[in-house]
């Protein structure tokens, strides 16, 4: 698939600094020696990319950046760059672009198109995941403002941010938790940070955990409608979190694996020359297919419907990524080869990601269909 004249420019520009990442020097322990490349990628707008124009940024589609980051790992990029990247812009577009007031806009965007400043977003807990059920951090009404008391982890970009997106529980609506989002600068007293050891794969993505402690904050600090954000922001945000990395980052990754089994094919050829051909021309295949899917559910977050409609996209998606995944790993098996270093492993945490909301999304379509409210 070409790319169109608008894809052209962040592509080529994603896949230059895909050389610089995949380049990067390791220190004895194995750890990534600090390379500036963020700051670079700031001073390029790279990280404004998905910032409206009127805050410094560049206003590119999702579509855009879907494609930019399958060239960005297919070029060797890391898949935790690509994570690490993808936060960013979506916390960006998702969030603050999409539900801060005027205020908020004008304090955070500039400085996180220009890679000034960067926030990440706290909705997950120890032993809750993001399970709304579970999450138990809660805010309550205090004077003009609130108090936040609870636990955050896994938080990307967290080592690095300068404030986070936390969700709360701020009420009920019937039986379901009310959830309202609040921007928490990192020096808010009360608000400690403690980073996670590595997670042993995606690197250089940093993450951390928060604790808050009666963490004061105004009442300007509220993103997005009271009591709504679940639905209005962390819904689209794993929608599209998901589109761009199991549609993006994933297939570049996996479209790098086929090229490594290619490669070493084409040096020493195995005896079954049909039962490989097969082989890749599944993977090729589904591979093919799965960028296909990802562009329309792109498109979709692009239009005028935003992320509604795009769930069910994301269950094709997800399987058929899964599925190619699973042809790659029988193809190296075959040979009696492993995955090529910690490519393999990245690709995986990133599909596993998303594996828990898109089993759900599946369960929700096949209630539909038990229902009868599909035609069948
Ligand atoms: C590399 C990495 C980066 C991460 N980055 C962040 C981050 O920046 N911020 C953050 O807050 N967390 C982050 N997380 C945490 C992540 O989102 C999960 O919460 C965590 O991995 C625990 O996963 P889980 O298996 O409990 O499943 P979760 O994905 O947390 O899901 C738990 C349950 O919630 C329900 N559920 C989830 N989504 C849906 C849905 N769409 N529809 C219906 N039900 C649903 C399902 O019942 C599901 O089983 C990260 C995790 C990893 C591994």
């Amino acid at each position: 698939m070409a790319p169109s004249r608008r894809e052209a420019a962040p592509l080529k520009q994603a896949a230059a600094f895909a050389k610089r990442d995949a380049g990067m020097r390791l220190d004895g322990a194995g750890r990534p020696v600090p390379d500036g490349l963020l700051a670079s990628m700031g001073r390029r707008g790279m990280l404004g990319w998905s910032i409206p124009e009127a805050y410094g940024g560049q206003g590119r589609r999702y579509a855009d950046i879907l494609t930019a980051l399958d060239a960005f790992v297919r070029g060797g990029g890391r898949p935790g760059r690509a994570l690490s990247w993808a936060v960013h812009l979506i916390v960006g577009k998702t969030l603050i672009a999409g539900s801060g007031t005027s205020r908020q806009k004008r304090e955070i965007l500039p400085a996180m198109a220009s890679g000034k400043k960067t926030v990440s977003i706290a909705l997950s807990e120890p032993d809750a995941g993001s399970d709304p059920k579970r999450i138990r951090t809660r805010a309550a009404r205090s004077g003009d403002g609130y108090v936040l008391d609870g636990e955050k982890a896994w938080l990307t970009n967290g080592p690095e941010a300068d404030a986070f997106v936390v969700f709360a529980v701020t009420g009920h609506r019937g039986a379901r938790k009310g959830f309202t989002a609040f921007v928490v600068p990192r020096e808010c007293p009360g608000l400690t940070v403690r980073n996670a050891p590595p997670l042993g794969c995606l690197e250089p993505a940093a993450h951390c955990s928060i604790r808050l402690d009666r963490c004061r904050v105004p009442a300007t600090a509220v993103l997005g409608r009271e009591g709504r954000a679940w639905e209005d922001l962390s819904k689209p945000f794993r929608v599209v979190e998901d589109v761009l990395l199991s549609g993006g980052a994933v297939p570049g990754g996996l479209h790098r694996l086929l090229e490594h089994w290619i490669r070493g094919w084409r040096a020493s050829p195995g005896k079954d020359a049909v039962e490989a051909a097969e082989r890749i021309g599944e993977a090729a295949a589904l591979l093919e297919t799965a960028r296909l899917i990802a562009r329309e559910a792109a498109c979709g977050l692009d239009g005028p419907q935003g992320d509604a409609g795009v769930e069910r996209t994301l269950v094709s998606l997800h399987l058929t990524v899964k599925r190619c995944r699973e042809s790659l790993r029988a193809a190296f098996e075959a040979r009696g080869l492993g995955d090529p270093d910690a490519l393999g492993i990245d690709v995986d945490t990133l599909l596993a990601l998303g594996e828990p909301a898109s089993r759900a999304r599946r369960r929700n379509w096949g209630y539909s269909w038990l229902d009868g409210k599909e035609r069948s």
